[in-house]
């Protein structure tokens, strides 16, 4: 039966990658890097570090840290937000591809909605509430 072999392998392959803590992931968004992990099984690299690979569920997985710049590959903006998040609103959410192609994601506040563009570049200043904040400032 093929889903018995495939939860033996996953049982065979612990992961054995510590994530950082939300800590360590602030301090380094503050000196401007973000954590990243790269599969050795298929080459992936990921903006949300795992224990796993997401997309071939490799536990042999590479954590390492990564200048948090890149390029804007998406965003949306909130004008009408809910109520834990009106204390924001206008604000944005953005994806950034960084230099090794993984995606993050993160926060663009109020002051810098208007100019932005898919292409743009941004880099992280924090990281807060579980999400990087972004600016253009400085990011090109
Ligand atoms: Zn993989």
């Amino acid at each position: 039966m093929i889903m018995k072999q495939v939860v033996v392998e996953l049982e065979e392959e612990r992961p054995k990658l510590t994530l950082p803590t939300l800590a360590e992931v602030a301090a380094k968004a503050q000196a401007g890097h973000a954590y990243v992990t790269n599969c050795g099984g298929c080459g992936y690299s990921s903006g949300v570090p795992s224990p796993r690979c997401p997309r071939c569920a490799s536990a042999n997985i590479e954590l390492r840290e990564e200048a948090a710049s890149g390029t804007i590959v998406s965003f949306s903006i909130t004008y009408v937000a809910g109520e834990a998040f009106a204390m924001y609103k206008p604000y944005a959410y953005v994806i950034v591809e960084l230099g090794s192609r993984a995606r993050v994601s993160g926060w663009v506040l109020a002051e810098e909605i208007d100019d932005l563009a898919i292409g743009k570049q941004v880099r992280a200043v924090a990281h807060e509430g579980q999400a990087l904040n972004f600016t253009l400032r400085e990011a090109a």
